[in-house]
Order: C-alpha cells, then sequence, then structure tokens
C-alpha cells in the first residue's frame, strides 16, 4: 500500500494549514491519508487505496458516501436555487416538524450549524432559564470545542483542559463521573440550588462506548426535577443514530428537557440543533431574552440533507439494516475476544461499536454481553466493562493508536484512530463487508 501523494499532500497542508488538517483528530500518525472520494462503504485515498470507512464522518453519515437519491435530489436542487438568502425557507420549518413529530422531548428547534454551537446555545439557554450559573458535566463527555465544557479534574480542582479558557469559566462547572449515582446525588446536596443544567451524552462516544448502568439517567431526572434544573442530553451522536428517530432518549425512556443534534440531522452537511419544550426554547432571541443567532443556521441545503435523510430513514428499513449489521460485528468481535484477548471489552449498541482494550480478563472467561454491552448485571463481563471515562482511559490506548489502527488500516479498514472514539456501522454496508472487517481484526488482534 503506497501513500506517496497523501504524504506530499500533508507536506503542502503543514505550510498552510495548523498541524495540517482542519480538526486535531484528523491528524493520525505518522501523516493521514488524504481522502479522495467516497464510494458506499469505502472511501478512496489520493493514492488509490480503498479502506471499508467505520469513522463515516464521526458519525454524520448514516448511509456511507453513497446517500439515496432523494437525498442527492434535494440536495441539488437546494443548491442551484440558493444557496442560502438571510430569510427563512419552508424547509426548515419542515425538518423542524419532523424531528418535533419523532423525537420526544421535541416540541421546538432552533438550528445551528456544528454540535459545538449547540451545546454552547443549550448552556447559554440553560442559564437564562433557570438564572442559575453552574452546569454539570460527565468526567470523559465531550460537548464541542466550547468554554464551559472543556474542563477537566474534580472538586476544588477543576480547570480549563486546554490554554485559552480563563480559569473562571471552569468554577462555573462540576465535572463528576458518569454512571456514579453517588456523586451525582453528593453535587446536588451541595450545589442543587445553583445548578442550571446538568449536560450527558445518554451514551459516552467520544471517550467510550460506555453505555449506561441502569437507572442512573432516571436519577439525573429525578435530581433535576427536584431542584429544578434542567437535563440536557447531548445527541449530537446518539441522535438519529441509537433508538432509530427517537433517539437515545426514545431508546432510554428517559425525557431530557433539552436535546442538542448535530452530525446525522444535517444529512452530511455541517448542522447542529437545540431542541426541547417550547417555554423552554422559546426564550431564544427574538421570542425571549436569550441571545442566539447565526448567518447560515438552517441553511437550505443541510435541511434539505438532512430531511431527505430522516424521511428515507422513516420510510425504508435504514435503522434495521444498520443495527443488524451492528450486532453481527459485535457478536463476531466478542468471539475473536474470547479466542484471542479476553481481556478485551466489546461495547456498543445499534450501528456504533468499539473494542476496548481493557487489561484484565475475568477469571472464568465466558464471552460478552450477547449484542454490546448494555450494562446488564448479569453480563459475566459486568464488573469489568468500562463505566466511565476514566475506565476507558485506563485501556491500552498505545497499542491502539500506534499498532492496532495502523494494522486495520494497512489491511484496508479505515477505524477511528484513537481508542476513545466511537465507530458506525453505515446503510452502505453489507453482511460480506462486516465479514471483511472481522478478518481484519483477527488478524491485527
Ligand atoms: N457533542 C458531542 C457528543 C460530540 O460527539 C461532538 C463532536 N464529536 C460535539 C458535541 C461537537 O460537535 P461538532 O464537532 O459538530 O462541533
Amino acid at each position: 500500500m503506497t501513500s506517496d501523494e497523501s504524504r506530499r499532500l500533508y507536506d503542502r497542508a503543514l505550510s498552510v494549514l495548523a498541524g495540517g488538517v482542519n480538526s486535531s483528530v484528523r491528524a493520525t500518525m505518522p501523516y493521514p491519508f488524504f481522502v479522495q472520494k467516497g464510494d458506499g462503504g469505502h472511501v478512496v485515498d489520493a493514492d488509490g487505496n480503498r479502506y471499508l470507512d467505520y469513522v463515516n464522518g464521526y458519525g454524520p453519515l448514516l448511509y456511507g458516501h453513497s446517500p439515496p437519491e432523494e437525498v442527492q435530489a434535494a440536495v441539488q436542487k437546494h443548491s442551484s436555487q440558493g444557496p442560502m438568502y438571510g430569510a427563512p425557507t419552508e424547509i426548515e420549518v419542515e425538518h423542524a416538524e419532523f424531528v418535533a413529530r419523532h423525537v420526544p422531548s421535541v416540541e421546538m428547534l432552533r438550528f445551528v450549524n456544528s454540535g459545538t454551537e449547540a451545546t454552547v446555545s443549550a448552556v447559554r439557554l440553560a442559564r437564562g432559564y433557570t438564572g442559575r450559573d453552574k452546569i454539570v458535566v460527565m468526567q470523559g463527555g465531550y460537548h464541542g470545542a466550547q468554554e464551559s465544557t472543556l474542563v477537566e479534574g474534580e472538586g476544588d480542582h477543576v480547570h480549563p483542559s486546554t490554554r485559552g479558557i480563563p480559569q473562571e469559566f471552569a468554577q462555573h462547572t462540576i465535572p463528576v463521573p458518569f454512571n456514579d449515582t453517588e456523586a451525582i446525588i453528593e453535587v446536588f446536596q451541595e450545589h442543587g440550588d445553583d445548578i442550571a443544567a446538568v449536560l450527558t451524552e445518554p451514551i459516552l462516544g467520544n471517550k467510550g462506548i460506555v453505555m449506561p448502568v441502569d437507572g442512573y439517567h432516571e436519577t439525573l431526572r429525578d435530581l433535576c426535577d427536584d431542584f429544578g434544573s434542567l437535563l440536557v442530553f447531548d445527541e449530537v451522536i446518539t441522535g438519529f443514530r441509537v433508538g432509530g428517530l427517537q433517539c437515545a432518549q426514545g431508546k432510554f425512556g428517559v425525557t431530557p428537557d433539552v436535546t442538542t443534534f448535530g452530525k446525522i440531522i444535517g444529512g452530511g452537511f455541517p448542522v447542529g440543533a437545540i431542541g426541547g419544550r417550547a417555554e423552554i426554547i422559546e426564550q431564544f432571541s427574538p421570542s425571549g431574552p436569550v441571545f442566539q443567532s447565526g448567518t447560515f443556521s438552517g441553511h437550505p441545503v443541510t435541511m434539505a440533507a438532512g430531511h431527505a435523510y430522516l424521511q428515507y430513514a422513516a420510510e425504508h428499513d435504514v435503522y434495521e439494516h444498520v443495527n443488524a449489521l451492528g450486532e453481527q460485528l459485535r457478536e463476531g468481535l466478542t468471539e475473536i475476544c474470547r479466542e484471542q484477548a479476553p481481556e478485551y471489552t466489546v461495547v456498543g449498541t445499534d450501528s456504533m461499536f468499539k473494542v476496548l482494550f481493557t487489561r484484565d480478563a475475568p477469571d472464568e472467561f465466558e464471552g460478552h454481553c450477547d449484542a454490546g454491552c448494555t450494562q446488564r448485571e448479569d453480563c459475566p463481563r459486568y464488573e469489568l466493562c468500562p463505566k466511565t471515562g476514566a475506565d476507558v482511559a485506563a485501556c491500552d490506548t498505545e497499542r491502539w493508536e500506534r499498532v492496532f489502527w495502523q494494522q486495520m488500516k494497512e489491511q484496508g479498514v479505515f477505524l477511528t484512530a484513537n481508542q476513545y472514539e466511537s465507530q458506525f456501522v453505515s446503510y452502505a454496508h453489507t453482511e460480506d463487508d462486516i465479514e471483511e472487517t472481522l478478518d481484519a481484526y483477527r488478524e491485527a488482534l
């Protein structure tokens, strides 16, 4: 597998783009392959190498690189007639109506242009609505490149996780370990009346995949109700990926006050959205006092792509297909780990999957959960299965990044380049693709 052209492009990029990329996670070692084009479930790099793609743009590409004709026609129509106006269009209303019809917590929405913008606006909205400043986040959770959530530490030692953010921002943020019921109860006992919102991914997908333990989301819901705080589910990854059109909140049966979306809701184009009960979302300007605005927000091409994406999923077997392939993959991986790496843990649900390079094998290895980890207490790996972001950080991350990821790439399988980020099956993948992928895992492990 040659990569001369990618190397040449990376050299050029390093002169004009910070770190040679426009999003830090793309700077894979020793240098990234540059993508020439996508083709169904594959991407083709600048040197003509083909890879089975499980990155799928870090989640947006429910259909891989061959979206249905309806999606392509909608994009072409709206891009050739505009593409945008600085005035409202019918397609924004149609897309909002669709989301409100399907997602349990959503009556009303505001569309923005990225997941980051969605969570920034959701935090401002929660603070504006409650008149409080503090927010609770999960350690290892990720809500985009925003000031209020790029924090780490705990207790009195919370600080920004990057240079460039004043310490004062971190003072309003309380990170807690995901799935730790006692910790969140303690935080509410101490700060409950000052907490504007608890912000959590329903499933940790950026230091994951970590599923919620039974009852955890219900505890968050109850505490928020008791103390008048808002429960915000960040469904940027899980939205229209897990739980089908009802999203993860539908799957878990817990209704947040506010939901943030991104990725799939834009059909492969830049997008974010904040949804929730009308009385909360109406706090956004111009109907309310919380300022929110954006030149590109509700972009007609994005709205058309996102709407056609979801409409197609509503009318076809999209979720059945990707979830069945996800299960085939997780079951196959479980079998491979049983034989070759009993200390590793297969995680995921629906069309999300990952093998965590956990370090301890159970005394008696009876396999993992049948179809990805669901944090069931009767699972033979329950005790060993990561429950928090810190548990995932304790995995053999070096091996993933320096050895395993490269080996999979050499075999023509494109996975997320670090141990932490989720991988995704798309509608373009086939059972044969899954078998080919399992062969590559078997070889690499
Ligand atoms: N929230 C979550 C849960 C995410 O996974 C991400 C991005 N991976 C974001 C927010 C930020 O979205 P974006 O990169 O579109 O700004």
